[in-house]
């Protein structure tokens, strides 16, 4: 298939933006090569410049689940448009955006509009500062909550360190409150809070990471982390912005039975448009200004055209209840890549929450960041390609999960499997 657009696009979009993208993400920096510059979306299928078709398992990076350009969020937003792009003023809708949220999410009594989930999981973390009046924030290898200067922080060799910036640019005054543990390490986690317990603000996690490839979160070290938490008066927050409507119309909380304090939103919210959303507990809410004195604000928060793409996607989910189908397609894909992977035999490790799934091009258990970086992604760069090469659009990254959606079909799935039986064959 060709690619020759896609190419003379890229070409002048490097002279004109870093890396000729707007977010690393989609650089394909990870599997080599240049990325697939996209027109248009439908359903399942996106569109390149040069007229080729692919099944689109990205969404991008999670907010399509309903598939792109559905109906209803197209009316939506062509309704709201029609009636002004921004305000500066409170609005109904923003309202009824709130209370979706509020009514789905077990932990949610109160909640913020924001513009990204960078700025849910930035806004979150200085509320669980202003809140307690502590400065240290916890968070874990692989998980990653945006672009927020506190949280660019590498691990440090010792099992618990503080951190480290992991970004020119980034001060070491501002990560050294920082502190980065071991995803599901109960003893590592038992040991920082016995060190540094009075100084934790907060706790930051990705529920069920999907930013190191899928990992799920062990039930022991969620109960550990909500007993800790609460005996040493930290914040809990759960980082939803991937999981939340996703995994389940009530997000990971939903399924752990455990409840944080906070919880943090975007991507679905949105429906496809700009949008985050921070919210919690009703009193830990209310330190937020103007009832409270921690800061946050936005020009933009809270807009028209996000809030009502954010409320015909979430209605739309709670009404036409997609999960149990998209439950059904995702475990028959990933049966079909096992299938694949077993049959050539490459050693990997499939995990999969609902319609989130990675197949890592690795035969260990995949549990924490340890496990996780261990995969052979060379081959998994050959087989994207080759995927790319059949129709097939993955995230181009071994660490990155797969959504499938609403608007996928068996037809979808199964060419998918086929794709990946007919590449694996060949590596
Ligand atoms: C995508 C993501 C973010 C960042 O959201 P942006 O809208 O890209 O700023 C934060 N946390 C998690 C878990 C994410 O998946």
């Amino acid at each position: 298939m060709g690619r020759e657009k896609s190419h003379e696009i890229f070409a002048r979009a490097q002279q004109l933006m870093p890396g000729g993208v707007n977010s690393p993400a989609r650089a394909f920096g990870a599997v080599g090569g240049e990325p697939v510059i996209m027109q248009r979306g439908a359903g399942a299928y996106l569109y390149d410049v040069d007229g080729n078709k692919y099944i689109d398992y990205i969404g991008s990076w999670g907010p399509m689940i309903l598939g792109h350009a559905h109906p209803k969020v197209t009316e939506a937003i062509n309704a709201a448009v029609r009636q002004g792009t921004s305000f500066g003023a409170p609005t109904e809708a923003e309202n009824t955006l709130a209370e979706l949220i509020i009514e789905a999410v077990p932990s949610v009594e109160k909640v913020r509009l924001v513009n990204s989930g960078t700025e849910a999981t930035m806004s979150a973390i200085r509320l669980a500062r202003g809140y307690t009046g502590r400065d240290v924030i916890v968070k874990f290898a692989g998980n990653y909550h945006g672009h927020v200067d506190s949280l660019l922080v590498a691990a440090g060799s010792a099992a618990a360190t503080l951190g480290v910036p992991n970004s020119p640019g980034v001060t070491a005054g501002t990560t050294k409150d920082t502190l980065v543990l071991a995803y599901n390490d109960v003893p590592g986690l038992e040991a920082a809070f016995a060190e540094h317990g009075s100084k934790i603000a907060g706790v930051i996690l990705e529920p069920i990471v999907g930013n190191m490839g899928t990992v799920v979160a062990s039930p022991e070290f969620l109960k550990a982390l909500r007993e800790l938490t609460q005996k040493h008066g930290s914040v809990l927050i759960f980082d939803e912005v991937m999981t939340g409507f996703r995994v389940a119309y009530g997000g990971a909380q939903s399924l752990n039975g455990i409840t944080p304090d906070l919880t943090t939103h975007g991507k679905i919210v949105g429906g496809g448009m700009p949008i985050g959303a921070y919210g919690g507990k009703a009193e830990i809410m209310d330190h937020v200004i103007p009832v409270g004195q921690v800061f946050q604000a936005g020009t933009l928060s809270g807009n028209p055209i996000a809030t009502a793409a954010g409320i015909a996607t979430l209605t739309t989910l709670r009404d036409e209840d997609p999960y149990p189908r998209l439950e059904q397609l995702s475990d028959r894909l990933a049966r079909g890549l096992v299938e694949a992977a077993t049959a050539v035999g490459l050693p990997h490790t499939l995990t999969r929450v609902s319609s989130m799934l990675t197949l890592f091009f690795n035969g260990e258990q995949v549990t924490s960041w340890d496990s996780a970086s261990k995969c052979d992604t060379a081959k998994f760069g050959k087989y994207f390609w080759g995927l790319i090469d059949r129709g097939v659009y993955l995230p181009c990254s071994q660490y990155e999960a797969l959504f499938v959606s609403a608007a996928h079909t068996e037809a979808d799935i199964d060419a998918t499997v086929e794709a990946t039986k007919a590449v694996l064959a060949g590596l």
